[in-house]
């Protein structure tokens, strides 16, 4: 049905409060923000708003989190897709969901649309190796290009996108009127790190012992999807054994089994190790 064809979550509660570390980010992506809340500053001078920016890190590094904070601290509806819901695709619906996701985003706006895992459509054309599958990307692509151009930069509508590989997207995407801007958002060092848990720690019941620091020194590597993971699975491991607190101990468990999920993991996409 209609309705299934992508998330339009009118209220998003997420802020910047939620979104730990990330601070450049956060700090270019305000004036997208600004620009939803008084577009006419920017108008009356004379100045065109960017139609969309693109978010540029690895998986689990809080892209889609920061879109939805934007939308939250601009108090706009949110509307997502994701790339990958495009892959092996009949003829015709990919096209057709993109033109029905503007459409949609127009009538609401002020508002954001997030397109997760934009590579996905948005390889460079020509580069795929079935041609039978390509053609219909490239119509999503095609239609998600026309779509962009289409509407004026005074419509209230700004489309941010996420990937982790901008290094294949089709130049078409890039250009100005396009995603031209780009924000990075890298894996957080040992500060972030302490800061994501401190945000996902806020939902849970601790102990005394619990000490975000020494978490953060014990995760390198970590991603904040990973993290978050840590702290639900602490709260679980705690429960199992009927506490009424979640402490070091059970956090530390949480992180063997988070690391032992991330081995076979990769032991997975890499046969040939
Ligand atoms: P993907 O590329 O895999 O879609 P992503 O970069 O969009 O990943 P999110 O989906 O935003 O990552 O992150 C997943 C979850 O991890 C978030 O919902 C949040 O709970 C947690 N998380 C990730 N980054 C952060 C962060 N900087 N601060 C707080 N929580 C974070």
């Amino acid at each position: 049905s209609r309705a299934t064809l992508f998330d339009a979550e009118n209220k998003v509660n997420i802020t910047f409060d939620d979104v730990a570390g990330l601070d450049e980010a956060k700090e270019e992506i305000k004036e997208i923000v600004d620009f939803l809340k008084n577009p006419k500053k920017y108008t009356d001078l004379g100045g065109k708003i960017p139609k969309g920016a693109l978010l540029i890190g690895p998986p689990g590094t809080g892209k889609t989190l920061l879109a939805k904070a934007v939308a939250g601290e601009a108090n706009v509806p949110f509307f997502s897709l994701s790339g990958s819901d495009f892959v092996e695709m009949f003829v015709g619906v990919g096209a057709a969901r993109v033109r029905d996701l503007f459409r949609q985003a127009k009538e609401k706006a002020p508002c954001i649309i997030f397109i997760d895992e934009i590579d996905a459509i948005g390889r460079s054309r020509g580069r795929g190796m079935m041609p039978g599958a390509n053609d219909e990307r490239e119509n999503t692509l095609n239609s998600l290009l026309v779509e962009m151009d289409g509407f004026g930069t005074d419509s209230g509508v700004i489309i941010l996108a996420a990937t982790n590989r901008p290094d294949v997207l089709d130049s078409a995407l890039l250009r100005p009127g396009r995603f031209d801007r780009q924000i990075s958002i890298d894996k957080p060092d040992i500060i972030g790190r302490e800061a994501i848990f401190k945000v996902h720690l806020r939902r849970l019941k601790l102990g005394e012992d619990v000490d975000a620091k020494k978490l953060a020194a014990q995760t390198p590597g970590f991603a904040g999807a990973e993290i978050a993971n840590v702290c639900n699975e602490a709260a679980l491991i705690a429960a199992r054994k009927n506490k009424q607190e979640v402490n070091m101990q059970d956090f530390q468990d949480a992180i063997d089994r988070v690391i032992g999920g991330l081995e076979k993991k990769n032991k997975l996409i890499s046969p040939e190790e």
